[in-house]
């Protein structure tokens, strides 16, 4: 662990070093105070210890930090005198500051938020290192289009392509930088400023981000973080001064941001719940699709907003798929994050794990039945069994909410056109996945299925050149991509007489 900010917030790791200081906010290039002076400690949920001392910004800081994004982004800063080479430089250079550091970044994840360092060195840190990297690409290529007009005789009309502003960027906990990735470097692309509220249980790597970000040389201001709870992502979105919110999370707050973005009419986008269908047909190769189904719903912990939690399986193949992912899952262990070979990691706090298990009690209630897991493991950190509840019909909770831990809900079906209606029947509509060797049902299938993403013969693949989103309550807006380019940038028409 190097001579850090971070290093010096960590309690936990470094007890021996000097007495860790107080969790600080990133406002315009340097760590600060929150202005009540006020901390709240976060929780490393293998163990349950307390990890680090972090500040809680109110609605004060997060004025500050946005009149220092305001400032980044004023006409002749820095950040907007900045050519798009050099723009693309610096994402560049971010990309490998996550790389270089990615050891050190990837302990902090697994710390912060208790999956297996195996996923976070393999996924998490080199994939957000890859999002930066896919949109320095994009930087020199955001253009807008020369357009022929029909009114006005002789006119010259194009479009500009303007970055937003100040953007508030509001993450969750479940992958904390590869969401602030998503974000931050499409936002960054586009030449936004930015004030990023990481969730409150997972802020470790989003500070040492912060950082990096002076190492790559982004001006100070440009990017800020206002660690807090939910009120201090409120604040942001009350703020008067942002242009746009940028948020990932649940659907009762993303409700709760709509409405307070209405009154200043600030552009939204959000990623919200999923509670995704993965459909199973017998012509399948059943091995496989039980194989990735096991990946679709516990990796992570199942903490997955895309997680394929919902699986339909064709009356014939049910009895092979079932006995492959019981098994299968039975042989899961969960073990320390931290330990290499560990695959199945703790879920994020106490009270997270208790909702989960309410949830198979529920499920129990009506008329599931566990085939495997259903019980917390141990006494000491938040792991819980994989969980396989057989017996469920789409109408029950477990099929409806999310659970968003490691809670398979299995529905047998009987032909194409009730995997259909069903897999449509929710509020959600993030994600499907559908197995099968018929290409012509998977494309029928893929069409009718109401998500922002449909996998065929796979699951739970993202690539930073494809959109990601949601249809329904799963929210709106398309990240990643083409699309986030869109997201992040204003059209202006220019119109030139030429008479
Ligand atoms: P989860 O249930 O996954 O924790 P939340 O929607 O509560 O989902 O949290 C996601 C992010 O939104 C976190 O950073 C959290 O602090 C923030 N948040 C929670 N409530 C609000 C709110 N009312 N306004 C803005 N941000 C919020």
């Amino acid at each position: 662990m190097s001579e850090t900010a971070t290093a010096n917030i960590l309690v936990e790791l470094l007890p021996q070093k000097a007495k860790p200081k107080a969790g600080k906010l990133f406002i315009n290039g340097e760590f600060v105070d929150s202005a009540s002076g006020k901390v709240f400690n976060t929780y490393n949920p293998a163990t349950g210890a307390i990890l680090a001392s972090i500040a809680e910004a109110d609605a004060g800081d997060v004025d500050r930090a946005v009149k220092a994004a305001r400032a980044a982004f004023a006409e002749g800063s820095p950040w907007r005198k900045m050519n798009s080479s050099d723009r693309t430089r610096c994402l560049l250079k971010l990309a490998d500051l996550i790389r270089a550091n990615a050891e050190e970044i990837s302990e902090l994840e697994t710390l912060d938020t208790g999956k297996p360092i195996f996923e976070s060195s393999k996924f998490d840190i080199p994939q957000a290192a890859e999002c930066f990297e896919y949109y320095a690409g994009w930087v020199t290529k955001i253009t807008g289009e020369t357009i022929p007009v029909s009114k006005g005789g002789d006119a010259f009309a194009y479009t500009l392509r303007e970055p937003i502003g100040v953007c508030g960027q509001i993450i969750p906990w479940n992958f904390p930088l590869q969401m602030l990735s998503w974000k931050v470097a499409p936002a960054l692309a586009c030449g936004n400023t930015i004030v990023l509220k990481p969730a409150e249980q997972t802020p470790l790597t989003a500070l040492r981000f912060a950082e990096l970000t002076l190492e790559a040389g982004i001006p100070p201001g440009v990017f800020n973080v206002v660690t807090g709870s939910g009120a201090t992502g409120a604040a942001l979105v009350e703020h008067e001064d942002v242009d746009k919110i940028a948020f990932t999370g649940s659907v009762e707050t993303g409700k709760d941001i709509m409405r307070t973005a209405s009154k200043s009419l600030k552009r939204i986008s959000l990623e919200l719940g999923g509670k995704s269908p993965n459909i199973v047909f017998a012509d399948s190769d059943i091995e496989t699709a039980a194989k990735y189904a096991l990946g679709g719903i516990f990796f992570n912990q199942g903490e997955m907003c895309t997680a394929g939690s919902r699986i339909f399986i064709e009356e014939s193949g049910y009895d092979q798929f079932m006995s492959v992912i019981t098994s299968r899952a039975q042989k899961m262990v969960a073990g320390d994050p931290l330990h290499p070979k560990t695959r199945l990691g703790a879920l994020i706090s106490e009270e997270h794990l208790n909702s989960v298990l309410n949830y198979v009690d529920i499920g129990k209630k009506e008329g599931a039945i566990v085939t495997t897991g259903g019980e917390r493991i141990g006494t000491k950190g938040y792991f819980m069994k994989p969980t396989v509840l057989e017996g469920v019909t789409n109408n029950m909770r477990v099929a409806q909410e999310e659970i968003f831990g490691p809670v398979a809900s299995v529905i047998r079906f009987k032909d194409i056109e009730e995997a259909m209606r069903e897999a449509n029947n929710s509020q959600f509509g993030l994600a499907a996945a559908i197995w099968t060797r018929d290409i012509k049902k998977a494309h029928k299938l893929a069409r009718s299925i109401k998500a922002g993403t449909v996998w065929i013969n796979t699951i739970s693949t993202t690539d930073n050149a494809l959109p990601f989103g949601g249809f329904k309550s799963s929210g709106f807006g398309r990240e990643l991509g083409k699309a986030a380019i869109d997201l992040y940038t204003e059209t202006k028409s220019v119109w030139v007489d030429l008479n």
